[in-house]
């Protein structure tokens, strides 16, 4: 086993026996073959889109595929033998339709013998990372960086495919960045190729913000209570907001309540969601803390997307999965059909049977500054920065995760002057949301867009300020990111910031461990990026605008 997709890699390395996230090495061979098999779909798939062949169905497939993959979405293996055998068969499909072609890599030719998980994994020991490894070590973490993004990317997509928004020119860009990873190319192509996969990224993000609000309407600044209520109840987490509105119609006077937790939060500022009487409120933090938080809520858990941890025996018979996250023995609701919805009766009955939460917390946390909303403060912002009432806005936003380091995010919050603003979005957020921020000149000095995927709307409303402080560049800005990752949707958020030519990003709380010194050297020319220091220092840094 050898796979170091995420921040909490092994030692910063890469988890080699067993994943921290709780994969082990088995399943984690049946996704390396799952990737080569998709890899080798790519191949024919970059030659039928140039004969104008319909790619409907092999372009949905391959992001559906790309998403289980994605760290803490699917643990089951079952589901990975099937996504292989489906992938050769589509490529096999695809390659009928297609002159004979000369030159076929092996990731485009291999064949199963019989569909059998342990054939599959014996293949897939064969084709992990490292034996991929025999070109130059720079190259090799650039390239597998873009296979990375493309997970990333292909989250956002298939988030947004689910909301009925799609557009081929991402499902066009996954194929040719797989396609471009079985061969060998320059650095530079594989950076720009890298970047292109952010700009893509950030574009993919708008696809689904829209989806979002043209659902769920336009998210309005929302006080979210984090206390609870005393009936039984059904705790969401994940940042599936369409799995949460059909939940809440499904319960609606059955005396059940429901309550977010993680990526879920974002659901109490959008209209759609607030005539729901029983969303109670919100419950823990993020994805990380589920173990304790899941045993405390008592009632019915369901996770929407990939936030899902190893189930401990205090909580597991009252665990359900949906859509592509999953475990072997936990439930799963099934997906809707073109003729059902899903049925959500297994998570309501279960929650019937349970008492009402612990209480955990009693704070305020205020989310929902959407695009609009922030939009709506642009004059107001512009002209406290003109006035210097706002020093700086300082850009927290990505994931949270296991690390200690990552109280460096609590205290970068607690510690930035008081004129500055801080823009989040993600579960990083969770470090600082319940701390008193004041205000400066009544603008909240912290300001939520939402999940991960809102990073849009941040980007979205600094270009706003920037034509209406009339500066010549993002760059130019008093802006400084700091950029906390952890899987693979957070480093589309970090490679966009590159694409839009962003400079002195901090990436932490620990660089990629599949950026090595020359790549780092690379992006530390082009970008002055940066990993974190000590938070005083790293204030200082950034208030000089470095
Ligand atoms: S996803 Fe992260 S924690 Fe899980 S095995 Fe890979 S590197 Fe380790």
């Amino acid at each position: 086993m050898f796979c170091y997709h995420c921040q909490e890699a092994k030692k910063n390395k890469a988890c080699d026996t067993a994943g921290i996230c709780g994969k082990k090495a088995p399943l984690s061979s049946l996704q390396d073959l799952l990737v080569y098999t998709l890899k080798g779909l790519a191949f024919y798939a970059v030659k039928a889109q140039e004969s104008q062949l319909d790619l409907t169905r092999c372009n949905q497939f391959s992001v559906r595929a790309l998403y289980a993959t994605v760290t803490n979405v699917n643990f089951d293996s079952a589901e990975f033998v099937g996504l292989i055998t489906e992938s050769v068969q589509r490529r096999n499909a695809l390659a009928k339709q297609l002159p004979a072609i000369e030159s076929v890599p092996e990731e485009a030719s291999w064949q199963y013998d019989t569909i059998d998980e342990k054939e599959f994994i014996k293949k897939g020991e064969s084709v992990s990372v490292p034996s991929l490894a025999n070109d130059e070590e720079a190259y090799h973490g650039l390239r597998e960086s873009l296979v990375y993004a493309v997970k990333g990317l292909a989250s956002i997509t298939h988030h947004a495919l689910m909301l009925g928004e799609e557009e081929t020119k991402f499902y066009a860009f996954i194929h040719q960045a797989l396609h471009f990873s079985l061969n060998e190319h320059s650095l530079e192509e594989a950076l720009a190729l890298n970047l292109e996969c952010g700009k893509l990224g950030l574009e993919a993000m708008t696809l689904l913000n829209h989806a979002n609000t043209n659902r769920f309407g336009e998210p309005i600044p929302t006080h979210v209570h984090t206390d609870v209520w005393d009936k039984a109840g059904i705790l969401i987490s994940g940042s599936n907001l369409q799995d949460l509105q059909a939940v809440l119609e499904q319960t609606v006077d059955t005396g059940i309540d429901v309550y977010t937790h993680g990526e879920a939060l974002i659901a109490h500022a959008y209209p759609a969601f607030k005539r729901f009487f029983n969303l109670a409120g919100h419950y823990g933090g993020a994805w990380q803390d589920q173990k304790n938080q899941f045993a405390k809520f008592n009632g019915a858990l369901l996770v929407t997307s990939n936030s899902l941890q190893q189930a401990k025996k205090t909580y597991i018979e009252k665990l359900f999965t949906t859509g592509m996250v999953g475990w072997d023995a936990i439930p799963h609701i099934a997906n809707q059909t073109s003729n059902s919805e899903k049925n959500f009766t297994p998570l309501i009955e279960q929650a019937k049977q349970n008492t009402a939460p612990t209480l955990l917390t009693n704070n305020i946390i205020t989310t929902g500054y959407g695009l609009q909303s922030l939009l709506a403060l642009t004059d107001d912002i512009t002209n406290a920065i003109e006035t210097k009432k706002i020093a700086r806005i300082i850009v927290i936003a990505g994931c949270d995760g296991r690390h200690k380091e990552r109280r460096y995010y609590t205290e970068l919050a607690e510690k930035l002057p008081k004129d500055c603003l801080i823009l989040t979005c993600g579960e990083t957020k969770y470090r600082f949301n319940t701390l008193e921020f004041s205000d400066i000149n009544g603008i909240p000095r912290l300001l939520d867009a939402g999940q991960s995927s809102d990073f849009y709307v941040i980007t979205q409303f600094l270009h706003a300020l920037q034509k209406s402080l009339k500066i010549e560049s993002l760059n130019a800005l008093p802006v400084s990111f700091n950029i906390a990752w952890y899987e693979q949707q957070t480093i589309i958020m970090f490679l966009s910031l590159l694409a839009l030519g962003i400079k002195n990003v901090r990436l932490g709380p620990t660089l990629p461990p599949f950026f090595n010194e020359e790549i780092l050297a690379m992006l530390d020319e082009k970008f002055s990026l940066k990993g974190i220091g000590t938070v005083e220092d790293d204030i200082e840094a950034m208030l000089k605008g470095k």
